[in-house]
């Protein structure tokens, strides 16, 4: 794993300190030694993670942060912010000024490699899903910021723990931002967590008989869970365990003794972090659906029809119902382009869109397959009311002329339309689509504007 990183401090023996530990991890150091400067490098050039000191002459750690979190090009890069040890208030400003993790001197090799990586590897799947998110839509797009979901509701957060001092004392601190549950059964944990809906587990890394790594590793390879961030509470001398934590995938974690700014604040970052990734994939999610429609009548795409009708054809036969496959086609659109234009042709495949859409029932499948050929498919439908339905559409296509051009532009559109109906057990998508062409070039022959059906 190799990421760009920024590290902002007015002391330079310490910018070159940190370079170097970043560097024998093979990191890509660029380093400051103002906010402004910072600012300036950030504005010009791309980078993962941004190390920012707090006390610097000028403009501080926080109001640098502010300002990265404030700009739109800089909001999504995470800024870990690197603070005084004795200052917990520092730790609390930090955060509020929009900072995504803090650090604090003097800064142990482990602390840093495991918080740059966790971020570094958070920044790299938020890229990805930014990127498909936004594939396809036409610009603008606004990326969500972790600040937008800060006033969310409550977090859910799982402790998992045995040790009723442990998990008392933590869920005290907790109650105050977050919803609450104590799996005290390291055996029940992870169905509790598959089944709860968290956005963060607690985990006590030495649970008495069962080993908490364990439980770590198949949180993250069940598919329920995966997500779900992981933050381990350990003890000092935890630290090879703690480590091999980390390589599982654990996203964070507390030694104890356990300060309760440090432990509400990482936890905070977490629950936000989880709404972040799943705010994008519901974003991914969208445009895979809108992969699978076309986006100029709004109608369902081949796409669609070619994962759905394989489906309908099986149960169709499965279940002995009936099922017709209609094949529609304009008549000489090319000459509707060519004498209107383009964008008059354009509008008359949006209202034949929309003119289909009042002909057919909710359970029927209308798909645009491309140009100004369309498909709809007809579940529980025999051969003699497709031929209803397709009649009755040709006459509402040829009966009432297309309005174009917001108004200024009258034509008449006729359409002719093949029809399949599924005849035997050993029917395909693929051979009613042929059936269905075939009966359309047929209409086309005798001289367009009609319904053809196959043969009985
Ligand atoms: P036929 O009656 O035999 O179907 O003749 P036709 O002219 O409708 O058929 P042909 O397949 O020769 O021409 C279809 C035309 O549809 C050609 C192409 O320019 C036009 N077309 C395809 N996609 C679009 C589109 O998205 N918008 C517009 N305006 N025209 C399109
Ligand atoms: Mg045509
Ligand atoms: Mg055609």
């Amino acid at each position: 794993m190799t990421a760009r990183i920024l590290v902002v401090d007015d002391i330079s023996a310490n910018v070159k300190l940190m370079e170097a530990r970043l560097m024998a991890e093979y990191f890509d150091v660029q380093t400051a030694t103002t906010g402004q400067e910072a600012l300036d490098i950030l504005e010009r050039s791309s980078c993962d993670i941004v190390l920012l000191d707090v006390m610097m002459p000028g403009m501080d750690g926080f109001e640098t942060c502010r300002r990265i979190k404030a700009n739109p090009k800089t909001t999504h890069i995470p800024v870990i912010m690197v603070t005084a040890l004795d200052q917990a208030a520092d730790r609390v400003r930090g955060l509020e000024s929009g900072a995504d993790d803090f650090l604090t001197k003097p800064v142990s090799d482990m602390a840093l490699i495991t918080r740059v990586k966790s971020l570094v590897r958070l920044k790299m799947l938020t890229d990805e899903l930014h990127l498909r998110a936004t594939q396809g839509h036409a610009g603008g797009e606004e990326r969500i910021t972790l600040a937008d979901l800060t006033k969310g509701a409550p977090g859910r957060v799982l402790i998992v723990d045995d040790r009723r001092s442990s998990f008392e004392r933590i869920s005290q601190t907790l109650v105050a931002e977050n919803a609450v549950d104590i799996e005290t059964v390291p055996q029940e944990a992870l169905f509790k967590a598959a089944e709860g809906n968290y956005d963060l587990i607690l985990v006590n890394i030495s649970l008495g008989q069962y080993d908490a790594l364990r439980l770590c590793s198949q949180l993250r390879s069940l598919e329920r869970t995966r997500t779900l961030p992981i933050l381990l509470v350990a003890e000092p001398e935890d630290n090879a365990r703690l480590l091999r934590g980390i390589e599982l995938g654990v996203n964070d974690y507390l030694v104890r003794p356990i300060d309760k700014q440090e432990l509400m604040a990482r936890v905070r970052t977490q629950v936000r972090r989880k709404r972040y990734t799943d705010k994008l994939r519901d974003n991914v999610q969208l445009t895979m659906e809108m992969a699978l429609m076309d986006s100029l009548t709004g109608l369902h795409n081949r796409r669609y029809l070619d994962s759905h009708l394989a489906t309908l054809v099986d149960q169709s036969i499965a279940r002995d119902r009936e099922l017709a496959v209609l094949v529609v086609d304009i008549d000489f659109f090319k000459s509707v382009n060519d004498t209107y234009g383009h964008d008059v042709g354009d509008d008359v495949l949006r209202e034949f869109a929309r003119r289909i859409r009042r002909n057919v029932r909710g359970i029927d499948i209308a798909c645009r397959m491309g140009g100004e050929e369309f498909v709809i498919v007809m579940p529980e439908t025999d051969r003699e009311m497709a031929c209803l339905v397709a009649e009755r559409l040709r006459q509402r296509v040829a009966g009432e002329p297309f309005v174009a051009s917001n108004g200024t532009t009258t034509l008449s559109v006729t359409i002719s339309i093949g029809i399949a109906s599924l005849s035997a057990p050993d029917d395909t998508p693929d051979s009613m689509l042929k059936r269905a062409d075939l009966a359309l070039y047929q209409a086309k022959r005798e001289g367009r504007n009609r319904v053809v059906a196959d043969a009985a």
